[in-house]
């Protein structure tokens, strides 16, 4: 029996690990003492190993590369040598007819890695010569990052997972941990036990709702207004720290002269709440010794994601409550890598590191140590992920290489986003599972999973932490960065690592700021949390930075907090006599992401079964004579799903709630394709439907 240290692949909480193997086989997971689990381990972390022992329940694993040699024509196995030089004479022929930004590429933010998500954006860069790479945080925290680079300077959060139990007061807005984050919610209740105040603003009562001070269901859709409205009061009431408003903030009439028309007497119809406790939880936060503001989904896919955004930094740039031990901002991640998709540049305007692409001296910089003439780097953004359809309709998007994502199971509109994946001449897909896309590929990549590979990770709060290898790679699947470094030689920009402590080092000299995070802090139990700049590396006290922006100093071109307004809108799509309810998407505890992995884990397969449930108050259920686990339509104007109906006293009237996750009543065939215009990320979080019996 053998023991490997991991990162659990599940989250962003970024639980440590180890991996019991016995025969090949891996036979049980223990929970280490890493800096943000200290030993436990959630329902997915301990029984969600069983996928990597070749179970068949919903997807096959696949083990050799296929290539599919016309459109209708069946996928065909081949050797790598075969699918490697079939993909690059593809893609070279549509590069050659219609330049680089016909391609399209999107990087794995499961349990890929830092050094293979660097890997293919230096060929989407250096090789392809575009920057079209984005990632899932897209779909979730682009908002964030867009609105925290502004309003603070970094997109990511500003203190540490362990923080959140030594803080005075916890404001959860659209975010539920127990279900996305079992180890956070965890640490919330440990604060709470400690005399922490709790206020939880979700139109749902989550299971953080019933352990909370002051509970705000607020309408689906109100969110800005009342950000808003908590701002007021601070203002009003005088609660503000007004000397770290003059000493460390911009903006703040501009931000006023919005702010001041959302008394919270003013926006009772909008919010569904009195105005007292509006100014009562507005009083609680404000007058905390110390405090965070926890947020999720239910702030980002919004099409004013960007905006409420910088109305939750606004409320800690008033208060002072940032920069500060113990306080700060926290957009958590969903994705056990999304964070690092975004620190190593799997993105449209950002080189790793979070350095500008259309900044001359990031791409002089990045062509030097690439060896590539400074014009091969393009300094103009490339696509984002959500542009794919209209890309594709329109002509401008060619080719897709996917990797290791499932965007017709988790994109919304999917009979939009299969349209779009027909429609290309080329799609590309690399992943472990045959997925939903992964069946309309023309070239099938097979890969190791997150079991059978060493990388570096980093959690939700910045911490970078090393996940080991305990299996060898199973049938012919290949290392993600052994597949782009080969793709990329036969494409004529050769690249050879021999492994990923080799990427690693790579990255490390081109971002400063991860400078310090070997892999020798990063053993063991070891976390290298950036910035981490390179005097830490042989520093063993140092491992980087628990919280940013100490003493008002904040990242931002003028090292000022940045304060910024905006005036609510309603959302895009409303109920109206034919579509009544609000459609909310949701997540499901005992399941990540598209379902490939954790599907195929007996002990979290057996939780819930197909079709999907569709959860709706008990007064919207009686109107329609619906009861407990019937089954129901779901309809809305892009289409109509099959689903159990869950009755469930926690549910506001007029709203339902559903997973993507399932294949029969997945909810993405109902939402709607509209997505914020400053940052892409979709409206899932409202969508007009109607429940109907069978
Ligand atoms: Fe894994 Fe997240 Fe659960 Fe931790 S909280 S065990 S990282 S799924």
């Amino acid at each position: 029996m053998e023991k490997h240290m991991a990162v659990c692949p599940y989250c962003g909480a970024g639980c440590k690990m180890n991996l019991v193997v016995e025969n090949g086989k891996v036979i049980d997971a223990e929970g280490l003492p890493g800096i943000t689990n200290e030993g436990e381990l959630c329902l997915k972390g301990l029984y969600g190993y069983d996928f990597v022992n070749d179970t068949k329940i919903l997807t096959p694993r696949i083990y050799h590369p296929m290539i599919r040699r016309t459109k209708g024509a069946p996928l065909e196995r081949v050797t790598w040598d075969e699918a490697l030089d079939f993909t690059a004479e593809r893609l070279r022929a549509i590069i050659e007819e219609s330049g680089p930004e016909a391609v399209m590429l999107t990087g794995s933010s499961r349990g890929a890695g830092n050094e293979a998500n660097f890997v293919m954006q230096k060929f989407t860069r250096a090789c392809l010569g575009t920057n079209n790479i984005d990632n899932c945080a897209r779909t979730c925290h682009a908002a964030s990052v867009i609105g925290l680079m502004e309003c603070v300077g970094s997109g990511a959060m500003s203190v540490s997972i362990p923080t959140l139990e030594e803080t005075d007061c916890i404001l959860l807005f659209g975010y539920n941990p127990a279900a996305s984050h079992p180890i956070v919610a965890r640490r919330i209740v440990k604060a709470k036990e400690r005399g922490a105040e709790l206020i939880v603003c979700d139109p749902r009562i989550i299971e953080s709702a019933r352990i909370a001070d002051l509970y705000l269901p607020l309408k689906n859709g109100s969110n800005l207004a009342l950000l808003n409205a908590f701002a007021y009061t601070i203002i009003d009431e005088e609660l503000a720290d007004f000397d770290f408003i003059d000493d460390h903030t911009t903006g703040f009439d501009e931000w006023w002269e919005v702010v001041q028309d959302y008394a919270p007497e003013d926006v009772e119809e909008v919010t569904g709440l009195s105005s007292e406790v509006i100014r009562q939880a507005a009083r609680c936060y404000a007058t905390a010794e110390t405090a965070i503001i926890g947020w999720g989904m239910g702030v980002t896919q919004q099409a004013q994601g960007v905006q409420t955004v910088r109305a939750i930094a606004a409320l800690a740039l008033i208060t002072g409550h940032i920069g500060r031990p113990n306080s700060g901002l926290a957009p958590v991640r969903g994705q056990n890598n999304v964070q690092g998709s975004c620190d190593m540049g799997m993105w449209p305007s950002l080189y790793p590191g979070y350095q500008r692409v259309d900044d001359p001296a990031a791409r002089a910089k990045f062509a030097a140590a690439w060896g590539v003439p400074q014009e091969r780097l393009s300094l103009a953004p490339g696509w984002k992920l959500t542009d794919l359809p209209h890309g594709v309709a329109e002509g401008k998007i060619r080719a897709f290489y996917n990797f290791g994502e499932d965007p017709l199971q988790t994109e919304p509109d999917t009979a939009q986003v299969r349209a779009a994946l027909e429609g290309l001449d080329l799609l590309i897909s690399q992943d472990i599972f045959m997925t939903q896309t992964t069946a309309l590929a023309d070239v099938v990549l097979p890969a190791t999973s997150w079991a059978e590979h060493d990388a570096v990770y980093t959690a939700s709060d910045r911490s970078f932490q090393l996940t080991t290898a305990a299996l060898p790679p199973k049938g012919e699947c290949r290392h993600d960065w052994e597949i782009f470094a080969d793709l990329s030689t036969r494409m004529g920009y050769p690249m050879k690592y021999q492994n990923t402590r080799e990427i690693w080092d790579e990255v490390r000299s081109l971002c400063p700021q991860f400078a310090g995070a070997t892999y020798e802090k990063m053993a063991g139990t070891g976390y290298a949390q950036w910035p981490i700049f390179a005097d830490a590396a042989d520093d063993p006290a140092n491992n980087g930075t628990p919280e940013l922006y100490a003493g008002g100093a904040f990242t931002t071109p003028d090292g000022k907090g940045h304060l910024m307004a905006a005036h609510w809108q309603p959302p895009t799509e409303r109920p109206d006599n034919a579509y009544p309810l609000v459609l909310c998407t949701v997540r499901e505890v005992g399941h990540y992401s598209c379902r490939s992995m954790t599907g195929n884990c007996k002990a979290l397969a057996a939780l819930a079964d197909e079709p999907g449930y569709v959860s709706m108050s008990l007064a919207d259920a009686d109107a329609r004579g619906i009861e407990e686990e019937q089954l129901v339509w779901v309809t809305s104007r892009r289409g109509k799903v099959l689903a159990r109906a869950a009755v469930d006293e926690r549910v506001n009237d007029g709203a339902v709630y559903m997973t993507y996750q399932w294949w029969i009543g997945k909810c993405n065939e109902l939402t709607l394709h509209v997505v914020d215009g400053e940052s892409g990320t979709p409206e899932d979080k409202y969508s007009a439907c109607e429940v109907e019996l069978i």
